[in-house]
């Protein structure tokens, strides 16, 4: 059931590649109703749809990369100003640079909207590798699974659409990883710096079981957004 007392939370969720991000980010969609924007699923339906920013953006994703600020910072805003967000914002996977949140500051401020928090999730980066390498989604509805850690409840079948078809991404590979958790600590972990400073950051410890997770966010959630 939706909790409806949340209006127009803003959320950004910040962690490194497997953290937990996506997981976290669509069940507080639907405890909170707020939507999730990830910038990385963005960027692969770019890539899917071929368009020029998709083309830009394939390779330096197949290597794990972080894309341009411009291409993403364009991305975001046409999502960001769609109407369904009026109902509040989780930001997974966005800013991950510093132009990215000044950037994302001055949006926010132009629509009238404030952040509610910053949450990072914070895990360590050898049991990264193994959530990334496990990691694959319904190819139907999005819904994440891991081949050790969240199996649908009947081997094959996605457990929110019953779809038998699932995919797994290019760059969720061992190699693609160790570039991956380098571009965060050295371009994006300098953001929970910046978010502390603004008296936003909340930190979650998120090496545990998935529903404890999910229930400290949703406490931080009411916090700050009923
Ligand atoms: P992860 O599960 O590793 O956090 P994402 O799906 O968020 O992965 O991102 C996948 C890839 O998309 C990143 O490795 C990067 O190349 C690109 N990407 C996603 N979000 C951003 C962003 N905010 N800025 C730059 N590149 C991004
Ligand atoms: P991110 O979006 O931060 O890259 P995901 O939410 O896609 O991370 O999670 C990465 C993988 O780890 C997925 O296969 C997911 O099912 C699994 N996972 C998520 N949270 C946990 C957790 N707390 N413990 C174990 N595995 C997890
Ligand atoms: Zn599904």
């Amino acid at each position: 059931m939706t909790e409806t007392s949340v209006k127009s939370a803003v959320l950004i969720l910040l962690g490194p590649p497997g953290a937990g991000k996506g997981t976290q980010a669509r069940m507080l969609e639907e405890q909170f109703g707020l939507v999730q924007l990830s910038t990385g699923d963005l960027l692969r339906a770019a890539v899917a749809a071929g368009t020029e920013a998709g083309k830009q953006a394939k390779t330096v994703m197949e290597a794990g990369a972080l894309v341009s600020d411009d291409i993403v910072l364009a991305i975001l805003r046409d999502r960001m100003t769609e109407p369904d967000t009026k109902a509040g914002i989780i930001l997974d996977g966005f800013p991950r640079t510093a132009k990215q949140a000044e950037a994302l500051d001055k949006l926010l401020e132009s629509e009238g909207l404030s952040l509610g928090a910053a949450i990072s999730l914070e895990v360590d980066d050898a049991a990264m590798i193994e959530r990334v390498s496990g990691r694959y989604t319904c190819a139907n509805c999005g819904e994440g699974y891991h081949d050790t850690f969240k199996t649908p409840s009947v081997d094959g079948v996605c457990d929110k659409c019953g779809s038998t078809e699932f995919k797994r991404r290019a760059d969720d590979n061992a190699e693609t990883v160790g570039a991956r958790l380098e571009a965060y600590h050295q371009q994006t972990a300098p953001l929970i710096t910046y978010y502390a400073g603004k008296g936003a950051l909340r930190r979650v410890d998120a090496m545990g079981d998935i529903n404890r997770i999910a229930e400290d966010l949703a406490a931080i959630v009411r916090e700050v957004a009923a």
